[in-house]
C-alpha cells in the first residue's frame, strides 16, 4: 500500500510513498536502539548543539516548509508560517533550558549523599496527527532528544511529505543515524511495535480510538504512555464580558487551523443576559468569513484536511438537525472544489442528541444558552473530555473561581486556549494524560533514578 499526499484545496494528488516493509521497520528499531547506547552518554552541550542546529535549518527553510504544510493539509499560509516559528522556538527552548530542567535533585540524608538523576529510558515511539504536522512532532522530539532518548516517529498518513521533511532536517543537522527515524506505516499497525522490548514508551496525539489502542499495547507490555487526545472545550461568556471582544475571539477560537485543533473552542456557553447579543454578533462574524485558497493571505477559512474529515462533520451536523438542533448559519459543504465546510453555528442542542457528547473537528460551533454561572459550569463539565476551556468576564477573581471548577487540563481567562513553549499542555478525563511543553514536558520519559552514596566508613 502506498501513502498518499493530497492537496485538500485542489484535491490534486501531490506525491505517494511506499509503506515500509517489516524488514525496514526492524532495521529502524535496531538503529534507534544502537544509537541510544551512545546518545545517552553524550553531554547536554552536544544535545543542545544538535537541537539548535535543527532549529536553524527549520528557520532557514521557513518559506518552503510553511508552503508544504499548507499544500498537504490546508492550513492558512500565515498560520503555517506561525507554526514554523513556534517549532523553532520549541527546539531552542529545550536546547537552552533542558540541562537545568534535568539537573540532579539533592535529597537530605543523615549520612553521605543522595540525589535524583534524571536519566534517559531508551527508544521512544511517537504517533502524531496531521493538524500541526511540525509542532506536534517538535513538542515530543525536542525534549526527549535533550534527555538522551532516541525517536521513532509514526506521522499521520496524510502528511507524508512533512514527515519526510522532518527526518531530512535531522539528517542535514548531522544527527547520528537512528536518533530520529520516520516510520511510513499505517496507524492500525503501529501499537504492535510496543511488543518490541527495545521500545521503552510511547506518546500519541490523536483520537480516542488510536489512543486507547496504543495505551492498551503499552499497558500489556508494562510501558509508559502519554496521550494527548480530543477535546470539546467550553467557551464560557459571563454577563459582564465585552461581547464584541468575546465574539471576535470566538471566531478565532473556533476557526483557527480551519477548526481542526484539539483545543479549539467548541461549545459556546453564554449566560442569558448576553446570549442574544453574543449569538447575533457571533453569527454575523462567522457568516462573513472568506473561504478560499489557503495560500492566499486574504483567505480566512481554508478546507478541511481530507474528504473523510469533511464527511464526518457533515454527518454530525445532519444528524443533529434530524434530532432537533437548529442551524443559525452554514450547515452544508461550501460550494468550492476542495474539502470545504461552511462556517456553521448550531443551537438548540439537548443532552439526548449525539452532538452533545461529540467533538466537532471543523468550523462548526455549538451554541448553548444558560441561566447563570452555576449552569455554565455544570454544562462545561458535562462532557467526557477535559482538555482546555475559556472563561470571559471583566471580574478576574470571579473568572478564576469559575476556572477552578472546570474539570480540564487547561483553562484560559479572557482568551481561547492556546499552547506556548513555556506552559504545560495536556488534558484529563478522555482527553488523555501526561503533559507536553514547559519543564513538565521533559519529565515524562525520564528515569528518576535515585543515587545513594556513603563512604565505606559511614554507618548504613
Ligand atoms: P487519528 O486518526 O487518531 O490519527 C492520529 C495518529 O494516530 C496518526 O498518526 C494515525 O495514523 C495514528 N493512528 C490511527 N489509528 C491508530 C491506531 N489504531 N493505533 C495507533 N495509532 C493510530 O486522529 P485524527 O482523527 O486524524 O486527528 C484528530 C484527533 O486528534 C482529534 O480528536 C483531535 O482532537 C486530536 N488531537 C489532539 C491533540 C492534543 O494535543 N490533545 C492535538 C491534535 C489533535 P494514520 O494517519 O496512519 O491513521
Amino acid at each position: 500500500m502506498s501513502i498518499q499526499s493530497i492537496n485538500p484545496y485542489t484535491l490534486e494528488k501531490l506525491k505517494s510513498f511506499n509503506e515500509m516493509t517489516e524488514t525496514q521497520i526492524e532495521e529502524a528499531i535496531t538503529k534507534a536502539h544502537k544509537t541510544y547506547q551512545t546518545w545517552k552518554l553524550t553531554s547536554f552541550e552536544d544535545r543542545a548543539k544538535l537541537l539548535n542546529k535543527v532549529a536553524s535549518i527549520i528557520k532557514e527553510k521557513k518559506p518552503e516548509l510553511s508552503k508544504l504544510i499548507t499544500a498537504e493539509m490546508g492550513k492558512l499560509i500565515k498560520q503555517a508560517e506561525y507554526e514554523i516559528d513556534y517549532v523553532v522556538s520549541i527546539f531552542e527552548y529545550y536546547a537552552k533550558n533542558g540541562e537545568s530542567f534535568l539537573a540532579d535533585e539533592t535529597l537530605k540524608v543523615e549520612t553521605g549523599e543522595a540525589f535524583i538523576r534524571k536519566s534517559p529510558v531508551g527508544v521512544l515511539l511517537g504517533v502524531e496527527p496531521w493538524n500541526f504536522p511540525f509542532y506536534q512532532v517538535a513538542r515530543f522530539a525536542a525534549p526527549n532528544i535533550m534527555i538522551g532518548n532516541t525517536i521513532l516517529l509514526k506521522h499521520a498518513s496524510n502528511v507524508p511529505q512533512c514527515a519526510k521533511a522532518i527526518e531530512d532536517i535531522f539528517k542535514e543537522a548531522n544527527a547520528p543515524e537512528g536518533l530520529y527515524t520516520n516510520l511510513f506505516m499505517p496507524g492500525s499497525k503501529v501499537s504492535k511495535l510496543l511488543d518490541d522490548k527495545r521500545i521503552q514508551g510511547a506518546s500519541l496525539t490523536g483520537s480516542e480510538k488510536a489512543g486507547a489502542s496504543l495505551a492498551e499495547a503499552a499497558g500489556k507490555n508494562i510501558k509508559k504512555s502519554v496521550l494527548e487526545l480530543g477535546g470539546s472545550d467550553p467557551f464560557i461568556v459571563l454577563e459582564d464580558a465585552d461581547i464584541d471582544r468575546a465574539t471576535t475571539l470566538a471566531i478565532y477560537g473556533r476557526t483557527v487551523n480551519n477548526g481542526q485543533s484539539c483545543v479549539a473552542s467548541k461549545r459556546f456557553i453564554v449566560v442569558e443576559e448576553v446570549a442574544d447579543e453574543f449569538l447575533s454578533k457571533f453569527t454575523t462574524k462567522m457568516s462573513a468569513l472568506k473561504l478560499g485558497d489557503p495560500m492566499d493571505v486574504k483567505t480566512q477559512l481554508g478546507p478541511l484536511s481530507s474528504e473523510g474529515a469533511l464527511n464526518t462533520i457533515l454527518k454530525q451536523v445532519e444528524k443533529a438537525v434530524s434530532q432537533g438542533a437548529k442551524i443559525e448559519t452554514g450547515g452544508k459543504k461550501a460550494d468550492l472544489i476542495g474539502n470545504f465546510m461552511q462556517p456553521t453555528i448550531i443551537s438548540n442542542i439537548t443532552p439526548e442528541m449525539d452532538l452533545y457528547k461529540e467533538e466537532l473537528f471543523g468550523p462548526v460551533a455549538s451554541f448553548y444558552r444558560v441561566k447563570n454561572e452555576k449552569e455554565a459550569i455544570e454544562l462545561a463539565n458535562a462532557t467526557d473530555f477535559g482538555l482546555g476551556g475559556s472563561v470571559f468576564s471583566k471580574d478576574l477573581e470571579r473568572a478564576k473561581n469559575v476556572a477552578n471548577q472546570i474539570d480540564s487540563g487547561m483553562v484560559f481567562i479572557n482568551q481561547p486556549t492556546k499552547s506556548s513553549t513555556e506552559l504545560p499542555f495536556g488534558g484529563t478525563k478522555r482527553s488523555g494524560y501526561g503533559r507536553e511543553l514547559s519543564a513538565l514536558g521533559i519529565d515524562e520519559f525520564v528515569n528518576k533514578k535515585l543515587i545513594r552514596v556513603i563512604s565505606e566508613n559511614d554507618k548504613m
